[in-house]
């Protein structure tokens, strides 16, 4: 990826303040996704770490590592994995809860959506403190798949969240 693509998606980026709580500044993703040439390069983009090793599987994050895993998994041809907030998979799923700022929340995926020994990347749009990311890179673990990366648009790198994926390559397309 070279500096100019990143200048491009990084100037369409939309900085919404005290979204969805005060406090927050917001990452607003949905003007690349209006733009099918800046979609296109995201897409491009977050696969750039992959270093055109051999994908088996797509895994996307509830709910916009959806938008882009989906894209992904389209653009290679294998198969594309939603991890979904508790309660939304209709079949058997395993889970793993994790800490937020105030409570607790759920990820799960479906007991047979990815098998031992499946070459797997999993994405997402955003890494804030990890706790997300950290929660899918466990279930995808023990479904006995290699991890061969995590993929995010945008890393906000003053939340430290890289520290909470230390077995798994991190990459990020960009950095606040
Ligand atoms: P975390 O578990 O703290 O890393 O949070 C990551 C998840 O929350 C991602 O799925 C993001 O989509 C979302 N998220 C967290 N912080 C922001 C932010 N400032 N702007 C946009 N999305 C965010």
């Amino acid at each position: 990826m070279n500096s100019a693509s990143v200048d491009r998606l990084r100037a369409a980026i939309r900085d919404v303040s005290d979204f969805p709580k005060p406090g927050i500044l917001f990452k607003d993703i949905t003007p690349i996704l209006g733009d099918g040439a800046l979609f296109r390069l995201a897409v491009e983009c977050l696969l750039d770490g992959a270093d055109g090793r051999k994908i088996d599987k797509i895994v996307g994050i509830d709910a916009r590592g959806f938008i882009f895993g989906a894209a992904l998994a389209h653009h290679l041809g294998v198969g594309f994995v939603p991890v979904r907030k508790k309660g939304k998979l209709p079949h058997s799923t395993r889970g793993v809860a994790y800490a937020l700022e105030y409570g607790e929340a759920e990820v799960e995926i479906h007991i047979d959506a990815v098998q031992p020994g499946e070459k797997v990347l999993i994405i997402d749009d955003l890494l804030a403190t990890g706790g997300t990311a950290a929660a899918a890179v466990e279930l995808v673990q023990g479904s006995g798949a290699e991890i061969l990366g995590i993929a995010f648009l945008i890393e906000l790198t003053f939340l430290g969240g890289r520290a909470r994926l230390p077995e798994v390559p991190v990459w990020s397309v960009l950095s606040f």
